[in-house]
C-alpha cells in the first residue's frame, strides 16, 4: 500500500524523522513547514493522507484541518494529527475537526506506519489489496488481473487485459461502486494530479475501458451520469446513462 502522504510539520528535526520512516515504508512524502506550503502543495498534488501537526507557525493544526474538512476537493482527505498534548479536551477538539486518529508525541515509527495503516484500510478501499468481485467481474490488485466471470457459472473465467490507467480507474470505480464520480474527482484520486491533465483525458480512459469491458459483454457496469460524470453500478439505470 504505498501511498502519497503529506507531512505538515514545523520542527526540521521531527518532519525529517517522520519523513524518513515512511519513506522507508514505502510512501512518497511531501513536506510542508506551515498552512500556507501545505496548501500549495495541496494544489497541485493532492495527498492521500495527511500527518498534521497540532502547533504552527501561521496557524494550528485544527484550523487546518477544519479548511481541509470545508472545501470540495480536500473535504475526504484522512487526517491524522500529531500533539505533543496530552489532555483529553484537545483531542475531542481534533476529534471534532474533523481528524480520524490521533497520535501524541513522542511516538514510536512503529506505532506511526501500524495507525497509517489502519487509517488507509478504513478511508481509502482502492488502496486495499483486497479481491473485489463485483457484477462478474473479479479484480486482484495484487495480481493486476482481472477476470469475467459467468454469473450463474463462476468457474467459467475469462481474463481480460487493462492498460495501468484502466486497471487503476477500474480497481477505483469498483472500490466505490455506485458512487458517482467528477472527472476532476478521478483526477485527483486516479491519476494523483488535477491541476496538470486535462478533464478530457478521463473519458479517453473511460472509453477505452469500456471498449474492453464491451468485448465481455460488461460495458454497461461503468456508467456515465448525465452532467456529473461516472460510476460502476451493476444496476444499469437507463435514464442517468447515455
Ligand atoms: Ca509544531
Amino acid at each position: 500500500m504505498a501511498v502519497t502522504i503529506l507531512v505538515v510539520e514545523d520542527e526540521p528535526a521531527i518532519q525529517e524523522l517522520i519523513s524518513l520512516n515512511l519513506k522507508r515504508a514505502g510512501h512518497m512524502v511531501l513536506c510542508a513547514d506551515n498552512a500556507e506550503q501545505a496548501k500549495q502543495l495541496i494544489n497541485n498534488v493532492l495527498p492521500d493522507l495527511v500527518l498534521l501537526d497540532w502547533m504552527l507557525p501561521d496557524t494550528t493544526g485544527i484550523e487546518l484541518a477544519r479548511r481541509l474538512r470545508r472545501e470540495a476537493r480536500t473535504k475526504s482527505i484522512p487526517i491524522i494529527m500529531l500533539t505533543a498534548r496530552v489532555q483529553e479536551n484537545d483531542k475531542i477538539s481534533g476529534l471534532e475537526a474533523g481528524a480520524d486518529d490521533y497520535i501524541t508525541k513522542p511516538f514510536s515509527p512503529r506505532e506511526l506506519i501500524a495507525r497509517i495503516k489502519a487509517v488507509l484500510r478504513r478511508r481509502l478501499p482502492e488502496m486495499s489489496d483486497e479481491i473485489i468481485e463485483l457484477g462478474g467481474l473479479k479484480l486482484d490488485p495484487t495480481t493486476h488481473r482481472v477476470h469475467v466471470y459467468a454469473l450463474d457459472d463462476p468457474s467459467k473465467t475469462t481474463e481480460i487485459t487493462l492498460g495501468p490507467t484502466e486497471f487503476r480507474l477500474l480497481h477505483y470505480l469498483m472500490a466505490y461502486k455506485e458512487r458517482v464520480h467528477t472527472r476532476a474527482q478521478l483526477l485527483d484520486r486516479v491519476w494523483g494530479d488535477h491541476v496538470f491533465i486535462e478533464d478530457r483525458t478521463v473519458d479517453v480512459h473511460i472509453r477505452r475501458l469500456r471498449k474492453i469491458l464491451e468485448a465481455v459483454d460488461k460495458e454497461n457496469l461503468v456508467q456515465t451520469v448525465r452532467g456529473t460524470g461516472y460510476r460502476f453500478s451493476v444496476e444499469f439505470d437507463e435514464e442517468s446513462v447515455e
